[in-house]
């Protein structure tokens, strides 16, 4: 469980390490962590997330509301909504990442991910031969209607590690920010292998 200091340096190193990846362009992408008291620590809105300082981290309790006059990423009730469903869950990240950008306007509902050595990633896959669905929601700017959206899929299927917004990025956790981190890279490989595969296909 997390302490307010070890989580704000957990989320900038985050931070430096996705805008090396290109994951969270012009100031785009947002992240977060539950601490021990259950509030939770989470970048405010529009900070540059390559050059995150500790001001740029805020706390809010569990419901998204502001523990000062700042104002938290536009995303919040994303957030929240994830911590509420799954209590073992203390990191959130949501990267604007191309190439789920780009996989989403090439699927509908789903991204099916199979057979890959790589999904072995994700908390309690031991092996290739697993099936993982990446649903995909459509983008809205009414962020507490787009979370009512998510939220049934996520009360059926409480196994999701992450979910598109189409032409948007994805959001994925885990029990710690490692763990989340390890969800973005697993995941932006293996979208990356079936973009690979699309045009492959195609030739
Ligand atoms: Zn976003």
């Amino acid at each position: 469980m997390y302490e307010f200091t070890q989580a704000v340096d957990e989320l900038i190193e985050a931070g430096n390490a996705l805008y090396r990846m290109g994951m969270v362009p012009a100031t785009s992408g947002n992240f977060s962590a539950r601490l021990a008291n259950g509030d939770i620590a989470i970048t405010v809105s529009g900070a540059h997330k390559g050059k995150l300082t500790r001001a740029d981290i805020m706390l809010m309790d569990k419901h998204g509301k502001a523990r000062d006059e700042r104002k938290p990423s536009a995303e919040t009730a994303l957030h929240t909504q994830v911590y509420a469903l799954f209590p073992e869950v203390n990191a959130v990240l949501h990267p604007h990442a191309l190439n789920a950008v780009v996989l989403s306007k090439r699927r509908t509902d789903f991204v099916k991910l199979q057979d890959y050595e790589l999904l072995k990633a994700f908390p309690g896959i031991s092996t290739h031969r697993t099936t993982l669905q990446v649903p995909i929601f459509p983008n809205d700017q009414d962020i507490p209607r787009l979370a009512r959206q998510v939220e049934p899929y996520l009360k059926q299927s409480p196994d999701t590690v992450a979910y598109i917004i189409a032409g948007h990025g994805f959001y994925t956790w885990g029990k710690d920010v490692a763990s989340a981190m390890r969800h973005i890279e697993a995941l932006d490989y293996l979208f990356a292998c079936e973009l690979a595969f699309d045009r492959s296909d195609k030739q």
